[in-house]
């Protein structure tokens, strides 16, 4: 790893969180249970980080009474404490002696699925001083990636032409940008426009849905988003029913079958709360061997049939492209994790995926997402080490075992 320290602004008067925050600091808003501070710290910790630098301000001493030297949460806390006035780039510059090389630059109030080696892949390709995590967006966006992931603009006014992202944290930076400070006093704006108009910053495109508990409304999305939930992801082809042949697709229901473990696990998951959320290729569609209709008709049968049995299936994605189309959706890609976890606030790297594919140990991955992969380990070989699976089984039955262990 490039770093080992996080950077967390949590300074902010959190003024439309009032009046939640007349007596409590933005950070420790709570948040399923927990204050929201707690959750990204433990994301952190998770990631592989050892330290987080908390930059406090507005009710700070109720955060260090609260999380202490972090022991409790297992990374080590230290505190630099500001007026409530400071502005981001003070804050830093004030912070400048317990900073190590490069650090990561995290918002207390912001939360997303973090995939730290992504995040340094992007930092050292490009070279750059800073590598900022970017959601897309065409409206309220302020920084402009190229087609290249180099940031071309930063504007907060927002007025530019050509802004496509915003902004979300999780910023890599080397300390070498504070050559680009002009003073204390700036604003931290000022220096990431400086930054990108001497081309120091990259972007890590992160799509999935980020979190926010910057005002009453996305608190509640916040809450929801971490309430721990018994939603599994799950593949088709080869997974709930048996493969067809390479190159055939599955047209009508009289030619289903369903993997006989996987059916049992199912229902031994269902029984103790699971539901299920189907996430599958359907290139036949593209390939004009299938259509559209055919495919939901079995779609419908296959909720039908496992509804009968308890098995609750709450959505289903299929990506119908042909895969000279290059979407976004077709596995390897993630854009159906996406939609999945939009659809039902999924904290993807909470969230399992089971399928029987390489492509979908990658998908989970690029998604963030935990996997799960039943069939022959050797089909696994060329995988680069980190898309590995976290867990392996001949099939779904120790893996229903695994998540219904306490
Ligand atoms: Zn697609």
């Amino acid at each position: 790893m490039i770093t080992d320290q996080a950077v967390i602004l949590c300074g902010g008067r959190g003024e439309r969180l009032r009046p939640m925050t007349d007596s409590l600091p933005k950070p420790l808003a709570p948040v399923a249970g927990r204050p929201f501070l707690v959750h990204l710290l433990g994301q952190l910790r998770e990631s592989g980080y050892r330290e987080a630098v908390l930059l406090t301000g507005y009710r700070g001493e109720m955060i260090h009474e609260n999380l202490g030297d972090g022991s409790s949460i297992g990374i080590r806390l230290e505190y630099r404490h500001g007026p409530e006035e400071w502005q981001t780039a003070r804050r830093l510059w004030d912070a400048r002696p317990l900073l190590k090389p490069n650090f990561l630059l995290l918002y207390g109030d912001n939360y997303a699925t973090f995939q730290p080696q992504r995040v340094e892949e992007v930092f050292r390709t490009h070279g750059c001083l800073g590598c900022l995590t970017v959601h897309p967006r065409e409206t309220r966006a302020n920084v402009a990636v190229n087609a290249m992931g180099r940031i071309t603009a930063y504007d907060p006014t927002r007025r530019v032409s050509g802004l496509n992202a915003v902004e979300i944290g999780y910023a890599l930076f080397s300390s070498k940008i504070f050559d680009f400070f002009t003073g204390a006093d700036e604003s931290f704006s000022a220096v990431l426009e400086r930054l990108s108009a001497a081309r120091q910053l990259a972007a890590f495109l992160q799509r999935d849905a980020y979190q926010s508990i910057s005002d009453p409304l996305r608190l509640s999305a916040a809450d929801a988003y971490f309430t721990p939930k018994k939603i599994l992801l799950i593949d088709r082809d080869g997974t709930i029913n048996c493969k067809p042949e390479r190159a055939r697709y599955l047209s009508a229901w009289k030619d289903w079958k369903f993997v006989v473990e996987t059916l049992d696990a199912l229902k031994r998951l269902a029984a103790a709360g699971w539901a299920f959320i189907v996430i599958s290729n359907q290139a036949g569609v593209g390939r004009g061997m299938v259509t559209e209709e055919q495919v939901w008709e079995i779609d419908r049968r296959m909720k039908e049939a496992l509804g009968r049995v308890g098995v609750p299936i709450l959505g289903s994605h299929y990506c119908f492209h042909h895969w000279d189309d290059h979407c976004l959706c077709r596995k390897p890609e993630p854009g159906m994790f996406y939609a999945a976890a939009r659809d039902f606030s999924l904290r993807l790297d909470q969230t399992w995926y089971l399928g029987d594919d390489p492509r979908d140990c990658t998908a989970a991955w690029r998604a963030g997402c935990r996997c799960g992969y039943i069939g022959p380990p050797r089909d696994l070989d060329t995988l680069p080490l980190a898309e590995k699976p976290a867990a392996m089984f001949p099939d779904a039955t120790g893996f229903a075992e695994m998540l219904l262990r306490p």
